[in-house]
């Protein structure tokens, strides 16, 4: 991978004989943003497409694919923030309903939107059975990361990532990405963002491009030492489930209720207590206070970083005491 490369700020550059050369204002493109889609697409095989962030990448693919009358056949157990801004355009006439990825997608839908693994049920979908309809498919793969889940290998069309998560990885950059086969799809994509305007910085771009040249070793480090904890969660008698797909930093554990859950948030010393994944340092909450009853109660998402695992244990084993 390159080194490091310039940040062009600028949102104009000059024409070129009296035309529009490859730059001309940035809500279309720019170079920073170019280079880090290069590199993306590299990695998850496709063309890639920058946005300001995952939501903003999620709702291009809406409005920019689909028309009023039309339904998505959603994951159920998917990010949250997925079905709540589904529920928002269901105002401009576009229907979702859940189906369980596990297996087949119901007829009707329009477009499929599975996500490997669900966050937080950490489900890993049937993509030979999602892709069997002839409608687009679209893969949220933003918690496995291109090292773990392709999409596009596996017959999706549209490759999802909140690269706040992993891809950029150290909680600085707000920034999600589209990865592309069809070069149809791609320019019908780039045309609604340009002309909508939910392009990417050139910063976050450049971070995103940092991040990326780390992703490879922060990733590995990340799946050791969640396995462990995993193992050792299953072990642990406080706890009553554990839901790890075996790969990458995300996992949940159920403990009795939501006072316990709270307890034991509130009472690690290493492991944050705040929202969000894939980041260099470890953190964990309870998610019903965003997601209410659709999760169980007792229900902690811990994504893990990179600090020694031994001391990764030792920190929840003392706040599962507690
Ligand atoms: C965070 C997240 C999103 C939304 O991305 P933002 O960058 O927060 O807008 C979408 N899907 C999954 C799986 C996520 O974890």
């Amino acid at each position: 991978m390159s080194g490091s490369v310039p940040i062009d700020r600028s949102t104009t550059w000059p024409y070129e004989d009296g035309e529009p050369g490859v730059f001309s204002y940035a809500r279309f493109s720019s170079p920073t943003v170019a280079e880090a889609e290069r590199a993306l697409g590299e990695l998850d095989g496709g063309e890639a497409l920058l946005f300001a962030s995952g939501a903003a990448a999620s709702a291009a693919v809406v409005l920019a694919l689909l028309s009023p009358g039309q339904t998505v056949a959603l994951a159920e157990g998917a990010y949250y923030g997925t079905g709540v801004l589904f529920a928002e355009l269901e105002r401009w006439g576009v229907r979702h309903v859940e189906f369980d990825q596990t297996g087949p997608p119901p007829v009707e839908a329009d477009l499929v939107w599975i996500e490997a693994p669900s966050n937080p049920f950490l489900t890993m979908p049937d993509f030979e059975a999602a892709t069997a309809l002839s409608a687009p498919v679209v893969c949220d793969s933003t918690a496995a990361t291109p090292l773990h889940v392709k999409p596009l290998e596996r017959g999706c069309d549209v490759a999802l990532h909140s690269a706040t998560k992993g891809l950029a990885g150290h909680d600085d950059a707000l920034v999600g990405a589209l990865v592309v086969g069809d070069p149809d799809t791609a320019a019908r994509l780039r045309e609604f963002r340009s002309r909508t305007g939910p392009i990417a910085a050139p910063d976050v771009a450049w971070l995103l491009l940092r991040g990326l040249q780390t992703l490879e070793v922060r990733v590995a480090r990340q799946t050791e030492s969640a396995n462990a904890i995993a193992e050792q969660l299953r072990a642990h008698p406080a706890v009553a489930i554990v839901r790890h797909p075996g790969f990458g930093p995300l996992m949940s554990f159920d403990v009795t209720d939501a006072d316990a859950a709270r307890r034991v948030e509130t009472s690690t010393r290493l492991i944050a207590n705040k929202t969000s994944l894939g980041g260099v340092t470890s953190r964990l909450e309870a998610r019903s206070r965003w997601e209410g009853e659709r999760v169980p109660a007792g229900l902690l998402r811990l994504s893990v970083g990179l600090e020694d695992p031994q001391e990764l244990w030792d920190d929840l084993a003392q706040a599962l005491a507690g």
